[in-house]
């Protein structure tokens, strides 16, 4: 909490439970152990020498009580003293709140722990029964569909303000640029860390809904699966927290590439290795109909950003190269963070001009969306995770990119000029689902048109 400004809430509490040793690693330096030693192990041995006289049970089962209670009587009556001052302190400053410690860990503990109480977890939900391409079949039709083949990458911790797409005036996105991509400025993600953004976006229900269900349900790919698509998701991170379940996954974290892969993680590079052997392993009857492949990224994953970009992708120096960015200057750890989004620049980019290699098979398009924010050092915060509430912008401010090929534009009878000129409106994790049914043209009744960020660009619907 004090090195990077966090603080243990609920949500903290279950990206501990749902990390891996890579990621966690990452945070046990020496300055943390260093930590440890001064503020815990020292007064722990220092208490643990006191004398202590335990006197017999009978004393004490009359003096324990009566000790507790005075304690409690003097807290009520001090709390009681200066209340209305307390109370407006406390209204006025919500984040006071999450650093109660360690009455606010223990808080979210027990709201963890009761999450299974709230919420029927042993059933999931079925949506969207009806869902079908009912305005693409090739039936009593003279010109075959072409399928479509959409990449759907999910980036990790990119922020918006640091895309030059978006007006930054560091060149991190130079390739995208060159691309014709259209890049949405005002973009906002559902929650403040991969745990609470990922099941939210793929879910049909808005970031309120979602907080409150009382049941599961299922996500957007079972849904493309249950239309007839084929659907791949590939993950270079610590998994799709239960997105993928349903669909064909595959993890490449693990995989053996000497350029790509150390230490048990590997580059996004990595992702577009052996990809024409994936999707051909797809059953070919789904892919006549269409394919959705989503790439899960380690992105500009933190705190050790130096790690997410090979050497020749390094623009900005000198990088911040430890995890305990406090002791880094802040100009050294943007440049660590600004090369980690040149390389997704790069990334991006090169899933692009694969997407053109496939055009005599399929029309391909892609779109980019990352899963939240970060900060910085901003207000002496950094990383993510904040709860949603008092978490600054950085963490919630994303980049959401379009690319489209000329037939993938053709055939969806959108317009990219009309899109870039749309590019300013306000949209969100909310709008995700229903942008990605409707550029596969899937029909179904859970789709909502005011919530599908395309759908003002579409000369026919
Ligand atoms: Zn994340």
């Amino acid at each position: 909490m004090t090195s990077y400004g966090v603080v243990i809430d609920t949500s903290m509490l279950i990206n501990v439970m749902q990390t891996d040793t890579a990621e966690a690693s990452a945070f046990l330096d020496g300055h943390l152990l260093t930590r440890l030693m001064l503020m815990a192990v020292v007064p722990a041995i220092f208490v643990w020498l006191q004398p202590i006289d335990y006197g017999t049970m009978r004393r004490q089962l009359w003096k324990n009580p009566f000790v507790a209670l005075c304690a409690l009587v003097i807290v009520v009556a001090v709390i009681l003293s200066g209340f209305q001052r307390l109370a407006s302190t406390m209204r006025n400053h919500k984040d006071l709140r999450y650093l109660l410690n360690p009455l606010a860990s223990m808080y979210g503990l027990a709201r963890m722990a009761m999450g299974p109480l709230e919420r029927d977890e042993s059933t999931i939900v079925p949506i969207a029964l009806d869902a079908g391409q009912a305005g693409r079949t090739n039936e009593g039709n003279s010109t075959p569909i072409r399928p479509r083949l959409l990449l759907l990458v999910l980036g990790e911790t990119a922020r918006s303000a640091n895309f030059s797409l978006n007006g930054y005036e560091r060149p991190t996105t130079t390739a995208l640029e060159q691309q014709g991509v259209v890049s949405f400025t005002n973009v906002w993600s559902c929650g403040t860390s991969t745990a609470e953004s990922l099941p939210c976006m793929f879910s049909h229900l808005s970031r309120h809904e979602f907080g409150v269900r009382k049941v599961n349900y299922e996500n957007l790919l079972d849904v493309l699966q249950r239309a007839g698509l084929a659907v791949l998701w590939l993950d270079n991170q610590s998994g799709c927290k239960g997105v993928c379940d349903r669909v064909p996954h595959v993890s490449t974290g693990k995989s053996v590439d000497s350029d790509l892969c150390k230490d048990n993680e590997c580059q996004d590079g990595i992702l577009l290795s052996g990809l024409d052997e994936r999707l051909a392993a797809l059953d070919p009857a789904r892919r006549a109909r269409g394919t959705v492949i989503v790439m899960h990224q380690m992105g500009s994953h933190g705190p050790a950003y130096f790690r997410r970009s090979p050497e020749k992708f390094k623009t900005f120096h000198p990088e911040c190269t430890t995890s305990a960015l406090q002791v880094c200057s802040r100009d050294m750890v943007l440049n660590a963070y600004d090369n980690s989004i040149v390389y997704t620049d790069h990334f991006l980019s090169s899933a692009i001009d694969w997407l053109r290699h496939k055009a005599p098979q399929a029309d391909g398009a892609m779109l980019y969306v990352s899963d939240h924010g970060e900060s910085l050092g901003e207000s002496n915060l950094y990383l993510h995770g904040l709860p949603y509430a008092i978490a600054p912008d950085v963490q919630k401010h994303i980049p959401w990119v379009t690319w489209m090929s000329a037939q993938f534009e053709e055939s969806l009878g959108i317009s990219l000029e009309c899109l870039g000129r749309q590019r300013h409106l306000r949209v969100t994790h909310d709008n995700y689902f229903h942008s990605i049914l409707g550029l596969m043209d899937v029909s179904t009744s859970v789709y909502e048109t005011e919530l599908d960020a395309y759908a003002l660009c579409r000369k026919r619907l």
